[in-house]
């Protein structure tokens, strides 16, 4: 199946759509059933059937089923926000008593979420590459949970190498593949088990929309959604399932602008005297290149640049002097963002992902690149004056 097909009709031809160019939204909260019987059987297979909103919707499903398509996974299901997805999934997969590592830097609030099962008895151990998995492993440890590229640092973990190394011992896998979207990598062909997904990044593409998708095999989804779906109640809206199904329409051209923005942007700053280092994986120059570009078809624009300052000052004294990227912290829109971890980020979070005072992270939106490259000439020029 070809993904541009996927993402602007997959499903839509069916007869419940009437033909109409964009599907209907659902926005009952609750369906009814002809008999007492019928009811009984819905509630019994209730991640399959429309029952109550919390649990099932059909606007929701048509994107769930584009989502899973585009991964090559068997299954999807939304959620209310990536935290939503992302605190169910690790929460379907672990028990008591179990361990987990975390591969590279990780989205800080997963960190969080996995600090804060720790009054449930559940640990985990960070780790920079597989000699560190081989080290922190135990006799409990159930799962291992990784981004590619890292966060912040967006470092390039081999996808494969760690999948085959887990499956060995019988890890389950979770990766989140926000940066790239399903477009330009395809974790569970690599082994993944389970991916995850921030939806309030590229994928809804207009900062309009908070969500977030587990995709994978039957047997990991169906448990998630009959429990930590239905329980903790970070459902998606039906609202919020029609922006992802049109962010999914411009998806294909979204992100062959973002890469070709991107990299106009990075390949400006690697040369800079102002700026230390370029953390983007489409750069030749990248360490982890030469993996990304195997097991990647493109590259997005989030990246981070480091500055010549040891000095949270200067980092705040720069955000400031950017005329055109705005300051905040989400990523993926049409607008380019601008944000800083020494400035935002707690400060455990950034020194456990040993991320320097200095780095600045960039979301390059959909404006002309000749444009960002003058803003940020601008604002280092004011840096080193
Ligand atoms: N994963 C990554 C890599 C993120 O950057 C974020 C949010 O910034 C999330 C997950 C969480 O997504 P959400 O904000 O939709 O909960």
């Amino acid at each position: 199946m070809d993904d541009d097909w996927i993402c602007g009709r997959l499903g839509e031809d069916e007869p419940w759509v009437l033909g109409a160019v964009n599907p209907p939204v659902f926005e009952n909260s609750v369906f009814t059933f002809a008999s007492a019987e019928e009811l009984g059987e819905a509630i019994r297979n209730e991640d399959e059937r429309y029952v109550y909103w919390r649990g099932t919707n059909p606007t929701v499903d048509l994107a769930q089923r584009k989502l899973a398509a585009l991964e090559r996974g068997e299954r999807a299901k939304c959620f209310g926000s990536g935290m939503g997805a992302i605190s169910a999934t690790i929460s379907s997969l672990v028990s008591a008593g179990d361990h987990v590592l975390v591969l590279g830097a990780v989205y800080g609030p997963t960190t969080q979420f996995l600090r804060y099962l720790e009054k449930f008895g559940v640990t985990h151990t960070h780790v920079d590459d597989l000699a560190g998995c081989d080290s922190a492993i135990r006799a409990s440890t159930r799962l291992l949970y990784f981004e590619s590229p890292s966060y912040m640092a967006y470092r390039v973990v081999d996808i494969t190498g760690v999948t085959g190394w887990a499956r060995e011992r019988g890890l389950v896998t979770v990766m989140d593949n926000t940066w790239s979207t399903p477009l330009f990598q395809k974790p569970l062909t690599m082994g993944v088990d389970l991916v995850v997904h921030s939806l309030s990044k590229y994928i809804g593409g207009h900062s309009d929309l908070v969500g977030g998708v587990v995709i994978g095999p039957a047997r990991l989804i169906r448990p998630l959604a009959l429990t930590e779906y239905q329980l903790y109640g970070a459902a998606m809206s039906p609202h919020d399932a029609a922006k992802v199904i049109k962010g999914l329409r411009t998806l294909p051209v979204r992100m062959l602008a973002h890469q070709e923005r991107g990299l106009a942007v990075a390949a400006f700053l690697k040369d800079h005297p102002g700026v230390r280092a370029v953390n983007h994986p489409g750069l030749p120059s990248h360490p982890g290149h030469t993996i990304a570009a195997r097991q990647m078809s493109g590259f997005s624009s989030l990246f981070s640049l480091e500055l010549d300052t040891d000095s949270r000052q200067d980092v705040s004294a720069f955000l400031d002097k950017l005329r055109h990227f705005r300051i905040g912290v989400s990523w993926g829109g049409f607008e380019s963002l601008v944000n800083a971890p020494a400035l935002s980020t707690e400060e455990s979070v950034r020194t456990t992902m040993g991320i320097p005072v200095g780095l600045v992270r960039l979301s390059v939106g959909l404006e002309p690149a000749d444009t960002l490259i003058k803003d940020l000439g601008l604002a280092l020029e004011g840096l080193s004056a």
